[in-house]
């Protein structure tokens, strides 16, 4: 498909790879070519346009609504106007805003005519090797959300590949059967993220995941291998964190121009256009983003090649600022129990999501072993961070701020 300024993806992505774009970028980069021809949206748009999820056979907006936030139990506007514009996916989590998620999102399917006029999504979390709590947890869910089944079922947030051994597996299958959840799988973004999705192309059973996915990883090469191996499966593929967020001053070091799109606008068409992709999910906490995001997804335009080297050049500049979580590189670097990758998350929250309250929360939370920087040489951490960053530097500012 030709981009507004006649080239393709395909061609913008061949021309990258071969110069090195100067990105640094090496490896290979996505498949994709272009959105598949069902995502084409409607003429004239006024819905957010669908594609279907991996191979479950079920349409699903592009843009899902994360429901990680308290809802207004009287009339919530974000809820209600994510649904008039075909934004009819909710994707919650037992722990979202401390449990008022579920609880904030029954209001609403009353308010809609039931809960079957949407797609509800949720997680819950459990420890290694404990089946039965997974089981209860989808109870619980079904429980908060006052609803007898779930559309899909995520084991939470999951960094441990012995979850998809053959008695997780098998309990997904129950679940299914059950009917209490139509269909199953996972979410995950932490450090041994590629290792669990290889695992997932693997085992089968999976119909669904949602992972860390951005304009800053089209050069990670195993990623990308992975991802191939999971579209081959026909596992749903639901991206998450597409912002690769940094600090605002950090955002606006490469100064992104576009006539058609605001810079978190351009983020998401990058993760759309990636056919292998089924949708990505976006924390919609105001009435602006929503909108913005909505008209992006509505828009028939596609980025340019500029528009992408804008992205890629972003990437480039601002790594040092977003970690990938990939705690299993630096944490064996330090001694004790210092917990370099959350504390650089809450940071993240606070920094660039606007979320003082949570970021403080969440990194208080912590023990204090796990939050201690006091005679801490993170030296050897920070050469071994592939983004280079200064993790000392980065560690002094989340307690500054967060402790
Ligand atoms: S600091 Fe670097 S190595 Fe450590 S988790 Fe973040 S990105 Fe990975």
């Amino acid at each position: 498909m030709k981009k507004k300024d006649g080239t393709s993806r395909r061609q913008f992505l061949k021309t990258a790879a071969v110069s090195g774009a100067g990105l640094g970028m090496a490896g290979a980069l996505p498949t994709a070519a272009a959105p598949a021809a069902e995502t084409a949206p409607p003429t004239p748009a006024t819905k957010v346009p669908r594609k279907t999820l991996g191979s479950t056979g079920e349409k699903i907006p592009i843009l899902l609504l994360g429901c990680a936030q308290r809802f207004d139990d009287k009339y919530d506007k974000i809820l209600h106007r994510s649904y008039k514009a075909g934004v009819d996916y909710l994707d919650t989590a037992h722990v979202y805003a401390d449990g008022w998620s579920h609880k904030t999102i029954v209001p609403f399917l009353e308010q809609i005519g039931g809960r079957k006029n949407v797609w509800i999504t949720s997680k819950f979390p459990a420890k290694p090797g404990d089946v039965p709590g997974f089981e209860k947890g989808l109870d619980t869910c079904l429980s908060e959300l006052q609803t007898d089944y779930l559309d899909l079922f995520f084991m939470h947030a999951l960094n441990d590949p012995k979850h998809l051994d053959p008695e997780y597996i098998k309990m997904g299958e129950g679940m299914r059967k059950s009917k209490k959840t139509r269909f199953f799988g996972f979410s995950c973004h932490g450090d041994r993220m590629v290792e669990l999705l290889n695992k997932a192309a693997k085992v089968g059973g999976i119909d669904a995941i949602m992972f860390r996915y951005s304009f800053a990883q089209y050069g990670d090469l195993e990623l990308n291998k992975a991802i191939d191996a999971l579209k081959k499966q026909g596992v749903g593929l639901i991206a998450m964190k597409t912002q690769d967020s940094v600090p605002k001053d950090q955002a606006e070091v490469v100064q992104f121009k576009s006539k058609d799109f605001n810079l978190a606008q351009a983020k998401l068409k990058a993760v759309w256009a990636d056919e292998r992709i089924d949708s990505a999910v976006s924390h919609m906490d105001n009435t602006t983003k929503l909108k913005e995001n909505v008209d992006a997804a509505l828009s028939p335009i596609q980025l340019s090649m500029n528009e992408f080297q804008q992205l890629q050049r972003l990437a480039t500049a601002t790594a040092a600022y977003s970690c990938h979580g990939c705690s299993q590189i630096c944490e064996p670097h330090v001694p004790g129990e210092t917990k370099i990758a959350d504390a650089l998350r809450f940071l993240m929250y606070h920094e660039s999501y606007g979320e003082q309250d949570k970021a403080r929360t969440l990194f208080n939370r912590m023990t204090p072993a796990e939050r201690t920087i006091e005679g801490v040489d993170f030296t050897r951490a920070a050469a071994a961070c592939p983004r280079g960053i200064d993790i000392a530097s980065r560690m002094r500012q989340a307690v500054d701020r967060l402790a």
